[in-house]
């Protein structure tokens, strides 16, 4: 930088060019100005482009002139005094306009102004407007004056100084966001800054008589006043926190430091700076508050939390108290390392519980693992363990483990009770189907032999005595049946097509059925259709039963004479309701609760014994409507009737309408219908492979009733299939226990042969299971008759033959 630029910054560092006079100045101007014999002395001082007088004694000739007029420019120059006795006479000084005109100055000499650092900023000068020249006395004084003169400028910028640092400290305290406090030995408060006061709520006026124990806290009293001593004492008691409190009464939490001014070996005053934590420290008291709570429920729950490094190591970085129980060790044996946690896991789980771990995480999804652990006391225990990476950092998993020994125990014991639920089951299933097998063998000779004989020219008597023993085989037959399906219900081994169907359609089939046994019982029967043609979702089949049970009851159990009432509508609910209603003698209230009681009769058997019935038919019936996800209500009057209401869900708009189902009660009818007038037809050829002596002596004698109908008997499978392929018979009557291969095998040549693979096969079984019905249906039987045959339905078949060979 150039001098001249050094020089006026200089000269703007003391901060005087246009300030107003200053008496000290003056008055070395004045003496200045007598001292050197002048009327004008002043202290002029050159600026970048003007001269300007700081002081002026005598004639203010000028306060300010621009610089080229300026004497002291030339001043200036030099370090001593610049001295022109006559202006007129001085080429630099001859036309300036201060010389030629107004003030006509004559005389100049001016003292350099020089700063510490050798700036010339500007000149005492002394001006007569007469030629004249200084002494050297006179001189000297000039050349000591200007310098007085300098060391009053340094004074005051020394001083401008001060107050500027002064100043600045002054705002730096008050406008911090710290509170500053000074306290005086005694306590009372000498200083405190602007932040202090808002902080707390007092003001300035305050102060003088505050005592520093008045803002303290009572909680903080005792601690503050310790602290207070030990610092009078000349103690350094670092970093303190403290509670005041605001003039308002609020606690407030500082935290600061404070020391104390010695003088004279004695405390004068503390000096103390604050920060205000009370923010800071409620949220720490809140973290505090949740952190202890959180901790408590990780330490309550009855699984552990853990935090393990995510890597081969799997090393333990926190582990919550309950894994004692767990495992046995402590959370810090963990920690050290001793046992680490994969370490006890049981080694065949080892492998497989990791690798699920790994392909989870390499996913970056929960992993959720069941797997053993070795106990501290050595005992086994199962753990689940669920968890994940950290979100936060990758290199941690976070998760738990809770103990699931007792689960699986309970697990380990239904599964096993549920094996043998099932065994149980299955042996059940074994012993009905074998019950009933065998039950059905004699009762095939019982049933057979008494119709037979009822068949037979025998006197009345005899034919009676058939006819009760006929009687008392179907009851025993009709009972068999029910048990099985009682059970089979029970075994959940129905089977059910839920479809749309038409509840009418099926009422009318229901009275089809019953409509004989009614006409027996002199009963008239009422369908009362709604015209909705309501339809429910529900299996046909199944309904088809429910509402014969019901409906075979309403006519059972109803007055000489009496009606049955169907009636189909919507109900409150909006489902589907089906009314049985009869006009008979009613269900006393307090019987009510035993109808659907399996085998519970209601004392009708000792009342009315010639009401027969098993007392199974309700049960069968409740079973029947829940499995359909229906629900049976019954209302009674005793002397009135009873009303039996079945519910179901209405048909479902997804589903197509059921077209209806075969009802083989209603075929073997239509069979009964040839019977007599094809009997006398084209002769047929029946093989009947049977081992059973007795069951083949009984159709022996029932196709004695049937001319033209020619019988050969196999005892064996084997050579049934023989005969069939030799003979070509019409019809074969296949049973299926043979002693050389079962019936199954024999069917299966039979259909295998081209000789024989077109001749209808009828299975005649006393194994009445629908499993096995249905299976061999399947496998292409015509149909499968079960044992005691039904010789209506036998006859039927042959005569139908009988009549297509006739017409064929
Ligand atoms: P079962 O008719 O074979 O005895 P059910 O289970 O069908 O068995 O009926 C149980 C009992 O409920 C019957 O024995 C009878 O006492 C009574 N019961 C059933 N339906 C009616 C009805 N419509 N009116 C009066 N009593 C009935």
């Amino acid at each position: 930088m150039c001098d001249e630029k050094l020089r006026v910054m200089a000269l703007k560092s003391y901060r005087i060019l246009d300030t107003p006079s200053d008496e000290d100045l003056d008055l070395l101007t004045q003496l200045i100005a007598r001292f050197c014999e002048v009327p004008v002395a002043l202290i002029s001082l050159v600026d970048k482009h003007r001269q300007w007088a700081k002081s002026i004694s005598g004639v203010r000739i000028y306060e300010e002139t621009p610089r080229e007029m300026s004497f002291c420019d030339l001043a200036i120059g030099g370090d001593k005094i610049f001295e022109v006795t006559n202006t007129e006479e001085n080429d630099q000084l001859r036309g300036n306009p201060l010389v030629t005109a107004s003030p006509n100055i004559r005389f100049y000499a001016g003292a350099p102004l020089i700063t510490p650092s050798g700036h010339k900023i500007g000149a005492l000068c002394v001006l007569d407007m007469v030629p004249r020249q200084l002494t050297s006395k006179q001189r000297s004084a000039l050349l000591e004056m200007s310098r007085l003169v300098m060391q009053r400028f340094d004074m005051r910028k020394e001083m401008n100084l001060l107050k500027d640092s002064e100043l600045q400290l002054a705002d730096l305290i008050e406008n911090t966001s710290d509170l500053i406090q000074s306290v005086s030995p005694e306590g009372l408060i000498l200083f405190a800054n602007q932040t202090w006061l808002d902080t707390l709520g007092y003001t300035k006026s305050d102060l003088p008589s505050l005592n520093i124990f008045e803002v303290i806290h009572p909680d903080c009293q005792a601690h503050c006043g310790s602290l207070f001593q030990r610092l009078m004492e000349g103690e350094d008691i670092g970093l303190v926190d403290v509670v005041f409190k605001s003039k308002e009464g609020c606690p407030i939490a500082l935290e600061g430091r404070i020391t104390v001014r010695f003088e004279d070996g004695k405390p004068a005053a503390t000096r103390a700076i604050f920060r205000d934590v009370t923010e800071r420290k409620k949220v720490q008291k809140e973290l505090e508050v949740r952190e202890a709570r959180y901790r408590g429920l990780i330490n309550n729950i009855p699984g552990a939390v853990y935090r393990f490094s995510n890597d081969d190591n799997s090393h333990c970085i926190y582990l919550s108290p309950p894994i004692k129980e767990i495992t046995g060790f402590a959370p810090a044996e963990f920690l050290k390392g001793s046992p680490t946690y994969s370490s006890i896991i049981y080694k065949d789980d080892t492998h497989p519980s990791k690798g699920l771990k790994m392909e989870r995480l390499r996913k970056h999804e929960f992993y959720d693992l069941e797997y053993r652990l070795i106990h501290k006391n050595g005992s086994i225990r199962w753990v689940r363990e669920q968890g994940r990476e950290n979100p936060d950092n990758a290199n941690e998993l976070e998760g738990t483990i809770f103990d699931i020994t007792e689960q699986k125990m309970v697990q380990h014991k239904e599964a096993e009770a549920k094996k043998e639920a099932e065994a149980a089951n299955l042996a059940k299933s074994k012993f009905l189907s074998r019950m009933s097998h065998e039950l059905r063998t004699p009762l095939h000779s019982i049933i057979g032999f008494s119709k037979i004989l009822q068949m037979a020219e025998l006197p009345e008597k005899q034919v009676r005595n058939a006819k009760r023993i006929s009687h008392a085989g179907e009851h025993l037959l009709n009972l068999i049946n029910e048990v099985l399906d009682l059970s089979r219900i029970e075994a959940g081994e129905i089977y059910s097509l839920s479809e749309n169907v038409k509840i009418e359609s099926v009422i009318d089939e229901v009275i089809l059925l019953v409509k004989p046994m009614a006409a027996e019982h002199l009963i008239q029967i009422v369908h009362k259709t709604s015209g909705h043609n309501i339809q429910a979702f529900v299996d046909r089949q199944l309904l088809l039963q429910v509402l014969l049970n019901l409906a075979s009851n309403g006519i059972k159990y109803n007055c000489h004479e009496g009606t049955l009432t169907f009636e189909v509508m919507i109900s409150s609910s909006g489902r589907a309701r089906i009314e049985v209603r009869d006009s008979g003698e009613g269900i006393a209230k307090n019987k009510l609760s035993r109808l659907f009681i399996p085998f519970d009769r209601l004392d009708v058997e000792i009342d009315s014994p010639d009401l027969e019935g098993s007392g199974l038919g309700l049960s069968i019936t409740k079973k029947l409507v829940e499995f359909m996800g229906g629900e049976i209500t019954v209302h009674s009057k005793m002397g009135k009737g009873s009303v039996f209401a079945v519910m179901f869900d209405m048909a479902k708009s997804d589903h197509k309408a059921s077209k209806g189902i075969d009802v083989p009660q209603v075929k073997h009818l239509e069979y009964m219908h040839l019977d007599p007038s094809v009997t006398d037809l084209a002769s047929i050829k029946i093989l009947y492979i049977e081992d059973n002596q007795d069951n083949v002596a009984l159709i022996e004698q029932v196709i004695e009733y049937r001319e033209r109908v020619k019988l050969i008997v196999a005892i064996q499978g084997g050579q049934g299939i023989d005969l069939a392929r030799q003979h070509q018979p019409d019809l074969i009557f296949l049973d299926f226990h043979l002693p050389d291969i079962n019936g199954d095998e024999v069917l299966q040549r039979l259909l295998g042969d081209k000789r024989t693979r077109d001749i209808p096969v009828y299975m005649l079984s006393a194994d009445a299971m629908p499993k096995q019905i249905k299976r061999l249906r399947g496998l292409g039987v015509a149909d499968y008759l079960t044992k005691p045959l039904n010789i209506d339905l036998f006859l039927s078949i042959l005569d139908e033959k009988l009549a297509k060979k006739n017409s064929g």
